[in-house]
């Protein structure tokens, strides 16, 4: 039986794994294969450049970022196995875990499964995805090729509207694309939406396809009431139609909030069932930054060695 079983293997599962091997506990991570849609190493694996992480003043892409982690996690001593976990029984002790046609035991579980941003299909997206397209102002927005440049966000939500606020700091002018004739946001952002000269919205609008040969230069936008198309220049596109955390193999046996977020006590990464721990992006829809999934992953180690030494 495994003391513990990190799931998950983005910067808050290779801190976890870090922190535990360091306080032998012999940790055995199961890293995924394609799991929510990106590769073992987690969401940075699908940007280029780092350039707010500490200790990589020249900044880092991501793979490598992620490369060296699981290299440092190796190093400390932690056994990884490639395989995505389809279920969970957490319903006794020990917990068991599946993936594929194995079954692991484990006396604490961590959860590091990260969510993944939500895309729409658009002509050409996934071709100019992280050249010129993104799925995160803050991690993106203050990069050289948006500055002083007219960008587009697609949402209606609070988030969009977070992050056209966010991104006029930087750009031109910012088009917020949204779908119907009202914004989904609540009252205050709607207003702080409104009030920003630098944010023009298109009401009633989709984007349906991005143009650019190496880079992203423009959007089509299509008036989904009078089908009148425009073609609008813009050196960035950001999708701000929200994440999906990936718990859908915990089928209901773990708290989650209504969006599906693990929950977890404020301040720990206790979940609601003692010795399941949850940590990054998959309990948390607010920072989602790399720093504060590593952050959350080195308090899920601590909070298993201390959980391990209170139960004998
Ligand atoms: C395009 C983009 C650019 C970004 N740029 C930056 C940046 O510049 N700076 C920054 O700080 N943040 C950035 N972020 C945010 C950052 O990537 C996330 O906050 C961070 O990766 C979250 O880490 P995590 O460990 O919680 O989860 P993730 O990185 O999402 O990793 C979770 C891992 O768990 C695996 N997994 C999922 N389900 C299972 C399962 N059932 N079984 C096994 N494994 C599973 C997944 O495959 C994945 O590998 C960016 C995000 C995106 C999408």
């Amino acid at each position: 039986m495994e003391n513990v079983i990190i799931i998950g293997s983005g910067p808050a599962g290779h801190t976890a794994a870090i922190y535990t091997s360091r306080a032998n506990l012999n940790p055995l991570m199961l890293e995924g294969m394609f799991a929510g849609g990106v590769a073992a190493g987690g969401q940075l694996t699908t940007t280029t450049e780092i350039e707010n992480f500490p200790g990589f003043p020249e900044g880092i892409s991501g793979p490598e970022l992620m490369q060296t982690m699981r290299e440092q996690s190796v190093k400390c001593g932690c056994r990884i196995e490639t395989l995505t976990v389809d279920k969970v029984d957490f319903s006794a002790h020990p917990f068991k875990i599946f993936a594929g046609s194995q079954m692991y035991e484990s006396k604490t579980v961590i959860i590091a499964t990260g969510a993944t941003a939500k895309k729409i299909e658009i002509q050409n997206g996934d071709r100019l995805w992280q050249r010129g397209i993104s799925a995160c102002a803050v991690c993106d927005g203050a990069l050289p090729c948006f500055r002083n440049k007219p960008l587009i966000v697609i949402g209606g939500g609070d988030s969009a509207v977070e992050e056209a606020t966010y991104l006029t700091k930087f750009a031109a002018k910012v088009y917020l694309v949204v779908r119907r004739d009202v914004l989904r946001a609540s009252q205050v952002m709607r207003q702080r939406a409104l009030a920003n000269p630098k944010i023009e919205i298109l009401w009633n609008s989709n984007v349906t396809e991005a143009l650019g040969e190496k880079m992203f230069s423009g959007a089509v936008i299509l008036n989904n009431q009078t089908q009148a198309t425009r073609i609008v220049d813009a050196s960035g596109l950001f999708f701000a139609i929200g994440h999906a955390p990936n718990t859908a193999f915990l089928n209901g046996q773990l708290k989650t909030d209504e969006t599906g977020y693990i929950m977890t006590l404020p301040g720990t990464t206790q979940t609601n069932l003692p010795g399941v721990f949850a940590c990054g992006d998959v309990q948390d829809k607010k920072y989602r930054q790399a720093i504060t999934a590593a952050g959350s992953g080195c308090m899920a180690a601590l909070n298993v060695e201390q959980y391990l030494h209170e139960i004998g």
